[in-house]
């Protein structure tokens, strides 16, 4: 804490972590020795830069970019951009050291980094769009590179602003290279990177459910909350393995559609119209809004998908979902339970899915990305699927046998935590302490 003073979101991150591995630490005394703890919770590098641009009335606007470079032990840096006003070096750490155990636990060579700015995208015109995003990447292209840090999308970055980013660094480079996944299909995107977030948490969710408690989404009721990349994607999926998505939201408020949500709906007014959730009542006979988004979670369901932001469900609100009969929750987003909530589930018997496994899947098919523009190749929808689906049912397997092996079995926070660092703690150990 001295040495990190006020970043509540990355102590936040490093004590779960932490916590989660004391059976490790007292199995490999041999870790702890090299000083294996005590480097990973510190950035290889961590990078803050001023972006500044001009916005549409010929205002100066500056905002301030970031790039953590959390660890390369197993592979290039790898970790999304977060474009909103919340970002701040607190949060860029957490995400990265977050990022450094999920990519680890998709099996793939990815290291762990996160970046972003406190710009918001909200209300901003096509051109400020561009406009910052060039001025980000003049400055971000210094640092990054295919085979150093591949950076991609997250809250507020989607197939725009990569496009623009990817644009601006071949304009500065002379390089067509993979240096950002999340790219569009025309110029080296992977088929199912967008929907590859969603659709895995599902896969994983549906793993959880079947091996845990012979359970499946059939017939269940599903709440999910945000209306973004991650909650569209998880309710098509949810949906197509027979369950009912009954609400969604976003930072204002939520919708409850007791007919199950149209997500013919949803994406005209997210993706197309990038209009607020609220619309989806105006448009769907019988659904109902509901200003304040923390409302969702005192919807009756069996499965929670949180899949918004962080710390966006707290003690109390998990307390509710137990009391009417959750039997699953898995995290979308990153860190969106707090410690209470996880205790709260934990407790009452809930299978729980930590983000750094359930939400792998969107990592994990950018690392397909990379890999097919490494080969100059493209699979097909099918194919980069099969592999997501593959990838997030071995995901929940290494956590649940992590958590077996360590004492605590079922537990899945420890599990997933133990299994993504094992494979790191030993690269770093074979790879000597000078990093
Ligand atoms: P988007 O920007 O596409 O969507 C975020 C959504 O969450 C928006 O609907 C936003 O609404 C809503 N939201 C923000 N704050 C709140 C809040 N307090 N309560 C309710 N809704 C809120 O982001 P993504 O879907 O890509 O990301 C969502 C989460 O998933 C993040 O935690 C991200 O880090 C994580 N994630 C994303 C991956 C990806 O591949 N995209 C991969 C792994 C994790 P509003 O418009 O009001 O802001």
């Amino acid at each position: 804490e001295k040495r990190n003073p006020g970043e509540a979101e990355f102590l936040q991150a490093v004590k779960e972590v932490l916590t989660s591995l004391e059976p490790v630490v007292a199995a490999r005394p041999d870790l702890v020795k090299a000083g294996v703890i005590d480097r990973i919770v510190e950035p290889e590098r961590f990078i803050q830069f001023r972006v500044s641009w001009v916005d549409d009335n010929g205002n100066v606007q500056v905002n301030r970019g970031f790039r953590a470079q959390f660890n390369s032990a197993i592979g290039p840096y790898k970790g999304g951009l977060r474009l909103h006003p919340s970002v701040c070096a607190s949060v860029i750490k957490f995400l990265g050291f977050e990022q450094i155990f999920k990519n680890s636990l998709t099996g793939l060579p990815m290291g762990g980094g996160k970046g972003g700015s406190d710009f918001d995208p909200k209300g901003k015109s096509d051109g400020e769009i561009m406009r910052f995003c060039q001025s980000f990447m003049t400055e971000l292209c210094k640092h990054i590179g295919a085979d150093t840090d591949v950076p991609a999308g997250d809250i507020g970055v989607g197939g725009r602003e990569i496009g623009f980013m990817f644009g601006q660094y071949k304009r500065l480079r002379n390089e067509f290279t993979g240096v950002l996944t999340g790219k569009g299909l025309t110029y080296g995107g992977s088929l199912a990177r967008t929907e590859a977030t969603g659709y895995g948490l599902c896969y994983f969710t549906s793993e959880m459910l079947k091996c845990m408690k012979n359970e499946s989404f059939k017939g269940k009721t599903v709440v999910i909350s945000g209306s973004g990349n991650v909650a569209i994607y998880a309710t098509q999926k949810a949906t197509e393995l027979g369950g009912k998505v009954v609400a969604l939201s976003d930072s204002n408020g939520y919708i409850y559609d007791k007919n199950g949500i149209n997500l013919d709906v949803v994406k005209q007014i997210k993706e197309v119209e990038r209009a607020r959730i609220s619309e989806y009542a105006k448009r769907v006979p019988g659904s109902e809004y509901h200003e304040g988004c923390r409302g969702i979670w005192s919807i009756k369901c069996d499965i929670a998908l949180p899949c918004a932001t962080q710390n966006e469900l707290n003690g109390d609100e998990a307390q509710m979902l137990v009391k009417n009969g959750v039997i699953a929750v898995a995290e979308g987003a990153n860190m969106p339970s707090t410690p209470e909530a996880v205790e709260v589930f934990q407790k009452n018997g809930v299978m729980f899915g930590p983000a750094k496994a359930a939400n792998a899947g969107g990592v994990a098919t950018s690392g397909l990305e990379m890999s097919q523009n490494s080969i100059r190749y493209s699979w097909t929808f099918e194919e980069v699927d099969k592999k997501l689906n593959d990838i997030m049912v071995n995901i929940f397997h290494s956590s649940y046998d992590a958590s077996k092996k360590f004492g605590s079995e079922g537990d899945l926070v420890m599990g997933a935590n133990i299994a993504g660092f094992l494979k790191v703690a030993d690269a770093m150990l074979a790879q000597g302490i000078a990093y």
